[in-house]
């Protein structure tokens, strides 16, 4: 189960966040997954959990926002995703082509509850 290392990276830079910033309790995190990374949500929503216990994010709620897999061509510059994986241009055949995107794994968005300050 590799969702428990990505999670732990993403939670060590939070912790670190939430100690410069001087963060309450977080409520929310969004983290943007690319396709590549090949996660399964609920897996990745149970690790997060886990790994969040006994840390200043414990009790947050994890959003996960997927990120479709974008292959480019740099020779006719046409872009195509999952529906033709492979690394070579379906329409020129160049075999220089990039994945642009499907590597995410980005802290999208915090949520922190406000400290003092009450709405109401
Ligand atoms: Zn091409």
């Amino acid at each position: 189960m590799h969702e428990f290392s990505l999670v732990s990276a993403v939670i060590d830079s939070l912790e670190d966040y939430s100690v410069q910033q001087g963060w309450g309790q977080v409520k929310k995190v969004t983290l943007r997954v690319g396709a590549m990374r090949q996660v399964i949500p609920e897996t990745m929503q149970f690790a997060f959990k886990t790994a969040c216990e006994g840390t200043t994010l414990a009790g947050a709620e994890l959003e996960l926002v997927n990120v479709p897999i974008v292959i480019k061509c740099p020779q006719c510059g046409r872009a195509w995703g999952e529906e033709h994986m492979g690394m070579i241009c379906p329409y020129c055949g160049c075999d220089d082509a990039q994945m642009t995107q499907g590597m995410e794994l980005d802290i999208d968005s915090v949520e922190v509850e406000d400290d003092g300050e009450k709405e109401d």
